[in-house]
Order: structure tokens, then sequence, then C-alpha cells
């Protein structure tokens, strides 16, 4: 019998598809009393609007504000990547590469690894290149995830990780970070495993608070998913960007924990090019074969010439050796000049980032703050409350310091001038 395919909406308890016989049957519905859905989508994802990176980059250009919002450096790359990446392209490197990743890149990316955290890694079977580390997270989440599953997930949390894990149907379980120093509470986190725990997302350094994984964490981490089938999401593109000393705990270090992980990584935050959207995933051969899966139905291949270049640059160690002194520098400068502020800082270890609370100042939200700072002011910072689920609310505001020092001074004389 022929079918029709009609989509309807009851409201308020019913939206979904019938499928009618064609034919007296199907003209004898009254079709007023249906709300006709067939020109519209039912949302995945109904409570997302726009990313607050875009909302706030729009705000500052439309504003001509100094943009301490949105992450990414203002300052030039290198120019010999750029020069490796035009070769490339002059040299018809310019067509496929294998859905994997370029070889000699994924190669690179092991000796990396290997030497910065000891442990070895298959470039054929544990390494896939991927449009940047945003990707790699949504491509391990889907990989695993089920209707129903639980992921835990620490808040204030990069924005994309819940609306990641609820386009698969699963469930976010939302731990605080404790404030203000946004660290894990593993008594909590241990008070909300269950049978249904499928997943942790970690990101250590932390956005947007800077935080950073020490050795107690990860003490506590491998004690609590020792013998239970939970896999862990570490999200590591700031793995360079970090401070005073303090050692990136990456868990490729830990080979217990590296066997239950996808570690994510980001190009476009270690070379100064976050437009170039390159990065990158590592796990266990089993494991990197279902995030192939995904991925190669998605994107199926990444930017040849940028892997081919990348390939080259990545060799030279010098410049992610650097980068934490570097940023740190931008950090101090930024800091000292905001002494003249009212501004108060929270601990800014890693990432590009700085939290600053703003309580001394207005009691009002963060949203209308950051809003009203760009327009009145000139300067452009992203709410901490966007990181949280339920808005939680601190007086925060998170700034930018991957800047030109010039940058940085401008933004500050204006803040001086915030009474
Ligand atoms: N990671 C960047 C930030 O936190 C933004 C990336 C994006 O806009 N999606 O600011």
């Amino acid at each position: 019998m022929l079918q029709q395919r009609v989509c309807v909406k009851i409201q308020p308890h019913f939206q979904g598809c019938l499928y009618l016989p064609s034919g007296p049957f199907a003209e004898s519905i009254n079709f007023n009393q249906l709300n006709f859905m067939s020109s519209s989508i039912q949302s995945k994802l109904p409570g997302a609007g726009t990313t607050i990176f875009t909302v706030m980059s729009a705000l500052a250009s439309e504003l001509k504000a100094v943009n301490l919002g949105q992450g990414f450096p203002d300052y030039p790359m290198d120019e010999s990547l750029i020069s490796l990446v035009n070769e490339a392209m002059h040299n018809g490197c310019n067509q496929y590469v294998p859905m994997q990743g370029y070889l000699p890149l994924r190669e690179a990316i092991a000796e990396k690894i290997s030497f910065l955290y000891g442990n070895s890694m298959n470039p054929d079977s544990q390494i896939t290149i991927t449009p940047g580390g945003t990707y790699a997270i949504y491509t391990a989440l889907t990989a695993v995830l089920h209707p129903g599953d639980e992921v835990i997930v620490f808040e204030p949390a990069y924005d994309s990780y819940i609306p990641n894990i609820e386009v698969n149907g699963a469930v976010a379980v939302r731990i605080p970070l404790k404030f203000p120093g946004y660290t894990i509470d593993w008594q909590e986190v241990n008070k909300k495993i269950n049978p249904l725990t499928r997943m942790i997302l970690l990101n250590s350094p932390h956005n947007p608070t800077g935080s950073v994984l020490r050795e107690r964490d990860i003490r506590e981490l491998r004690d609590l998913v020792k013998g239970k089938d939970i896999i862990i999401v570490s999200d590591e593109v700031y793995e360079h960007l970090i401070f005073d000393g303090i050692p990136h705990l990456s868990l490729l270090r830990y080979p217990d924990l590296m066997e239950k992980s996808f570690v994510c990584f980001s190009f476009g935050k270690v070379y100064h090019c976050t437009g170039w959207k390159m990065g990158y995933c590592i796990s266990s051969p089993q494991w990197m074969e279902e995030f192939r899966k995904i991925h190669q139905f998605n994107c199926f291949s990444c930017n040849s010439p940028m892997q081919v270049g990348l390939a080259g640059f990545l060799k030279n160690r010098e410049p992610y050796l650097s980068l934490g002194s570097f940023m740190q520098k931008k950090r101090d400068y930024f800091q000292d000049l905001m002494k003249q502020t009212r501004f108060r800082p929270l601990p800014s270890y890693g990432s590009y980032f700085q939290v600053y609370d703003y309580s001394g100042i207005s009691d009002e939200r963060e949203r209308d703050f950051a809003i009203r700072i760009t327009r009145e002011y000139g300067v452009a910072a992203i709410p901490v409350s966007a990181f949280y689920r339920d808005g939680t609310d601190h007086q925060t505001v998170r700034f930018c310091f991957a800047k030109k020092e010039s940058t940085l001074e401008t933004a500050v004389e204006r803040l001086i001038k915030i009474k």
C-alpha cells in the first residue's frame, strides 16, 4: 500500500512522524487539528543558542572594542610554518591524505609524545588527525555514547561539552569545581558514579579558569576508575600553556589511564593559528578504530597541505618547549597592568585565560556586565556563567591574555576607567 509520511505536532505531548495510508483514509483526517511540521525540524539542542564566543566577538567587532573575549592570539604566527604549507601546496600536496591523517605527521606526533610523556604511541593505529580539538572531543563522545549513558562533566565546562553529550542522547552529570580555586571535588565525583556512568570528561589546563590537574588529582582519578568500565576524554589542547614550572600531567604519561582514554590536542593553540582548525586525538588501537568509524563519515580527512607543513615543523622542539614561558610572560604582564583596576584576579596556572572577580565594581550579572563593559568601555570579556548550565554567577569574567602587549595595554587603560 502507498504511504505518505506526515510530521505532526499535537501539543503538548506528541511530536513526530505518522505514516498514513494514502487514499480515502488520509482524506478523512481533519488536518486542521494537527500542527504540521513538514518544513521544520525537531531541534536536537533546543536549549542551545549561538556560542558566547561568537556573540562576544561579533559585539566586539561591531563596537570596535578590544577583544579579550574569544581565545585567539592577535600576534603573527611563525612565518616558516606558513612557508612550509605554501611549499606543500606548490609541490602538489593538494589531494586527500589518508583518512587517519598524513603518516609523517602522525609519526612526528608519536615522536613528540614519546619525548614529552615517555610513552610510545603507534602512529598507524593510535593517532588520528582532526579538524581541531573540539571536533576530536565531539568524535570521541559520539564514538562512545549511547542514549541514557551518564557523563561526568566539571563546571565551568567548555561550552561544547554538554551539547556534545546531549546530542548523543546521553546525560551530563554536572559537578561544580570548587570555587574560587576551581579544583575537583573527588568525593563528589565518587558519589556520582553509578552503573550508568560511562565517561568522565577532563580538561587541563582548564578553560575558562586556568586551573591545572596535580599529582593528587591523578591519584584520585586512578583510584576512582580502577576496575570500572569508565572511559576518560581528556581535553589537553592547552598542554604547553602551563606556568610557574608546573608540569603538564598528560594522561598519556600513565599507561593505566591512557588505555582508558581519548586524549585530544590542538595545533592551533601550539602554533598560534586557531583558525587553521587542526588537532588530533590519541587512544588505544581498539578505541581509535571506533573513533575513525565516526571521523571517516564526517570530515573524512583533514586539510592536506597543512598536515604536510606541520609534519615538517613539528620536528623542531623549540617552538613548543618555549611556549609556556612565552605565554607566562603575557599572563604576568596582564596581571601587573590589571593591578591598576578594581578587578581582582583568581589564580591562573595555564591556558590563555585569567578569570577576574568584579564584585568590588558592580553587582550586575556576569553577562550583563560583560556586554556593558564592551559597549561602554570598549573591552570584550567572556562571562564565566556561560560555562555553567544553570548560569551559576560568581561575578567573574574571563579575559584572554594571548595578545600583543600593546593590545593588553589599550584594554587595561580602558578597564581602569571602570569605577
Ligand atoms: N576555545 C576558544 C575560547 O575558549 C574559542 C573557540 C570557539 O570560539 N569555538 O575562547
